[in-house]
């Protein structure tokens, strides 16, 4: 994999394109640094080679070019702290006056451009746009993992403007990259991949992927109605996709197939309204009554789930067990993450993806105990169900 460490920088004018789509408050102040952090120890490298830097990110989702709300100009102050250098804006990423200040950059020195996405163009994916872009420098550098699955103009179209020896990948992507080649190819066995959340729909081809690489795959969450009803089981009010009671029944014979043990949970902590202060009781999953809903897995799925996640070598979590933003049901969720930090003290590997497992997580203060966690839910689970991505195979060729 060709990184920032096979290239030096010396005299030469990096463009890279990070992930600097960070939240902001009503004053327009950064909320969570942790998309600026990440990116922080590719940009020292490049200074440190005497390289200069043009950035180039997106910042929302504006929908008729340039807005205030999503001017990254709101950002400069957070970076410049970051990096410890103080880093020029250019209002305009195409400009003349950007390439004015971009040309004009000595080594050390940062330009940020504007939103990219004030353009159509960005999104489009179109090769005028990305080859202005890439005039910007001389070399390219991709560390957005977290849009790495658009073809958008920044992400992989401007990449066909460099030749091989000058285009590589930061460390974010880098460390992602490896992180999954971990849990996909260089696999340790038993390999357990976790899946949750609220919808099937959403985790069907990552599920099916997962058929024929993980041992066992364990479902709770929302999602895990769907299958109790397929099995014939009364689940009361719980969530369910009837639409995909079908897919549910094939997903249930392939594993079988398959030799997968697909763990489904046995008993589930159910409630009278989707709400805190709840009546709760236990009881058995597939014995819902009318009118109660689950919102989490009970005991003995905990248990059982704890013991095939302690026995494994290789894991992959992605979506929570229950509705962990609430105390009463957060019990099968919090559990899972810190069985996960059992194993992964035993010598697995963790890999933990998408949004809510990485909410969980942190809301946990177990990030620095599992190997691995994603910045980017959606190009994670699009990079396991596709095996590449547009950002990645734009590089590697
Ligand atoms: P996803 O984005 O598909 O991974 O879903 C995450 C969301 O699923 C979280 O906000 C959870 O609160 C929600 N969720 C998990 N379990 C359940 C459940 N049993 N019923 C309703 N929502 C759930």
């Amino acid at each position: 994999m060709k990184t920032v460490d096979s290239i030096n920088f010396s005299n030469k004018r990096a463009v890279v394109r990070v992930d600097f789509n960070v939240p902001l408050n009503d004053k327009f102040e950064v909320t969570d640094a942790t998309r600026i952090q990440a990116a922080i120890p590719t940009l020292k490298k490049i200074l440190k080679d005497g390289g200069s830097i043009v950035l180039m990110s997106h910042l929302g989702r504006p929908k008729d070019g340039p807005t205030n709300k999503y001017s990254l100009k709101h950002i400069v102050n957070e970076v410049n702290k970051q990096l410890g250098v103080l880093v020029q804006f250019a209002d305009d990423c195409i400009s003349d006056a950007a390439f004015a200040k971009s040309s004009a950059l000595k080594p050390g020195e940062v330009l940020l451009l504007e939103n990219l996405r004030f353009y159509k163009e960005e999104e489009k994916g179109d090769a005028v746009f990305a080859k202005k872009l890439s005039q910007h420098g001389n070399i390219y550098v991709n560390d957005a993992f977290g849009t790495a699955h658009r073809a958008h103009a920044s992400t992989a179209i401007m990449a066909n403007n460099f030749d091989a020896a000058s285009k590589c990948f930061g460390y974010v992507m880098a460390n992602e990259i490896a992180s999954i080649d971990k849990v996909l190819n260089k696999t340790q066995k038993p390999f357990t991949a976790i899946i949750g959340g609220a919808k099937v729909s959403d985790k069907i081809m990552i599920i099916e992927q997962l058929m024929s690489k993980a041992d066992n795959i364990i479902i709770g969450g929302g999602m895990a109605f769907t299958f109790i009803k397929a099995l014939g089981g009364k689940i009361g009010n719980s969530l369910c996709e009837d639409d995909r009671l079908e897919v549910a029944k094939e997903l249930l014979a392939k594993a079988k197939v398959n030799g997968v043990n697909l763990c489904i949970p046995m008993d589930a902590v159910i409630a009278d309204s989707f709400s805190n202060d709840a009546n709760t009781q236990e009881v058995s999953i597939d014995k819902i009554p009318d009118g109660w809903m689950g919102l989490d897995i009970g005991k003995k799925s905990i248990e059982y789930f704890g013991e095939v996640i302690k026995k494994s070598k290789t894991i992959l979590w992605n979506g929570p067990m229950g509705v962990f933003e609430m105390s009463k049901f957060e019990n099968g969720t919090k559990q899972a993450a810190f069985d996960i930090v059992a194993a992964t003290k035993s010598g697995a590997y963790s890999l933990i993806g998408g949004g809510d497992s990485v909410a969980a997580i942190n809301k946990y203060h177990l990030a620095d105990q599992v190997s691995y966690v994603s910045t980017g839910g959606g190009a994670l689970l699009e990079y396991i169900e596709q095996g590449t991505l547009p950002g990645v195979r734009a590089i590697e060729g």
